[in-house]
């Protein structure tokens, strides 16, 4: 490794991390950029881990922004430029029993106030677009001691839908930031942030004290070495704990770990062959009344990715950063349990699906939500007292869908901009994302 002092250094190469070097590099054409990741190329972390599907279907203000300015310009990246990011709107169908209609209808007129493209579906539509469905438990009791409800209405979708997570981050983003200039290097973990006194080291044993204002000048890799930038910024998503926590920075990320389940059977192409809801004759993504239990159609081969469910009562996984295991890392472990579809997902989903009754599980894997506890949406901060760092982290699960305006916000915070011009021309107020004049509105669209 050269003695190379770069301007900007993006550590984590997922969406969230490629987007932000984009944007950088691309308002700041004659700074170096390099953006690293541990993993052997960009995306390889969360992001590839991901459904893959987008909505539009928020009543908080600041969801509505970051989702559908992204996906607009997703849109632009594939009808505009011809980069082929499989993007289709599949639409979203959301179950509801009454109650949880009822629950909703708030969250509803916000929508419709907003111009979001929905239709609001009720029981005997249902049931004529979607046959397989069984909509009614009132005599079924084994239902009833699943605690599964009725679905009495939905809402649909309609500029909602599903991309390819990969194909935006390396064939659009990572592709345009080396065109222009950009430098990648994988397989390159760091392993810490080195915290100097900004200005001259006076020699006090185990400078920076307390007193000396602080900087990140370089941080040391998994080899030994020692890289140099004037601003780094942390884009590690739910490993972000790893490299903050030692220097004193609290991002806000709590690591939760969601498992995806594929069931693929020739049977399923009756379900799969749809033509009630979209331009592809499939079935929308559709979201169960029970827990947020999910489907995904994947017509092509004649399967479905199945995910949601309870976390109540799930553990967030902390890894001490003092004493973590890099050949270890539970953060690093894509497995997940079978059992778990068995025993928990598939109980629900066959009594509303009896199609998937019997269906051998064909494939599982996981990943981790870089949850933001307090208000589930991500954080772009410089924290206080840390010159040369910046925070990109906390898409608590909806990183893909917002990626685009979080690359966008995080290179005005670094240009010292107060607002970021998203995809359409939209103004965002930097600050809104930050932690000290957070301002992010309650998401009452919660089912
Ligand atoms: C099962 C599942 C389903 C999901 N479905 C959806 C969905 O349908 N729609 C949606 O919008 N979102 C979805 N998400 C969420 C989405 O995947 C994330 O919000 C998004 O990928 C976050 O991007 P990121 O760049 O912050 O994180 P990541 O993609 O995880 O990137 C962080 C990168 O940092 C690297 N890194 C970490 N530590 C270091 C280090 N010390 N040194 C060097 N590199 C490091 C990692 O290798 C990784 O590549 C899903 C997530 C999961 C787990």
């Amino acid at each position: 490794m050269s003695e190379k002092k770069y301007d900007v250094i993006v550590i984590g190469a997922g969406l969230l991390g490629i987007a932000t070097a984009y944007y950088v590099k691309k308002n700041n054409p004659d700074k170096t950029v390099l953006i690293l990741d541990k993993e052997a190329s960009a995306g390889a972390g969360n992001t590839a881990q991901s459904a893959g599907m987008y909505r539009d279907t928020f009543c908080s203000e600041v969801n509505l922004i970051l989702s559908s300015t992204s996906i607009d310009f997703f849109r632009y990246v594939q009808n505009e430029l011809k980069i082929d990011l499989t993007l289709k709107d599949i639409t979203y169908l959301w179950l509801m029993d009454r109650e949880q209609f009822e629950d909703n209808k708030k969250a509803i007129e916000v929508m419709l106030d907003n111009k979001i493209r929905i239709e609001i579906l009720e029981k005997e539509d249902i049931e004529k677009k979607f046959p397989e469905l069984i909509t009614n438990f009132d005599n079924n009791e084994d239902a009833q001691l699943l605690n599964i409800k009725n679905i009495d209405y939905a809402l649909l979708g309609y500029d909602c839908g599903e991309l390819d997570a990969d194909k935006i981050t390396r064939d659009f983003y990572e592709t345009e930031f080396k065109k222009l200039g950009g430098e990648t290097l994988y397989s390159t973990r760091i392993n810490r942030f080195i915290l100097d006194p900004k200005g001259e080291k006076l020699g006090i044993p185990g400078e920076p004290v307390g007193w000396q204002e602080k900087k990140i000048n370089s941080v040391e890799t998994d080899k030994g070495e020692y890289i140099h930038a004037e601003t780094f910024i942390a884009a590690t998503g739910a490993w972000a704990n790893e490299l903050l926590l030692p220097i004193g920075v609290d991002s806000r990320v709590m690591p939760l770990k969601k498992s995806l389940y594929r069931v693929q059977h020739t049977r399923l192409t009756e379900l799969l062959e749809n033509e009630s809801f979209n331009e592809e004759k499939t079935i929308p993504f559709t979201i169960f009344p029970v827990h947020g239990v999910y489907i995904r159609p994947v017509k092509y081969n004649n399967s479905i990715w199945i995910g949601g469910g309870s976390v109540v009562g799930k553990p967030y996984v902390i890894t001490d950063p003092e004493s973590i295991d890099y050949s270890d890392n539970p953060l690093d472990d894509n497995e997940t349990d079978p059992r778990r579809y068995e025993y928990d997902l598939y109980l629900i989903l066959s009594e509303y699906l009896p199609i998937l009754k019997d269906l051998p599980l064909t494939s599982c894997w996981a990943g981790y939500y870089a949850v933001n506890t307090a208000d589930k949406n991500p954080v772009i901060f410089k924290p206080d007292g840390i010159d040369g760092l910046i925070v990109v982290t906390a898409a608590s699960g909806s990183g893909i869908m917002k990626a685009d305006a979080i690359g966008r916000i995080a290179e005005a915070l670094y240009n010292g901009k107060k607002h970021a011009d998203l995809y359409g021309g939209v103004e965002f107020k930097v600050s809104r994302l930050g932690l000290k004049e957070r301002d992010v509105d309650k998401e009452y669209f919660v089912i």
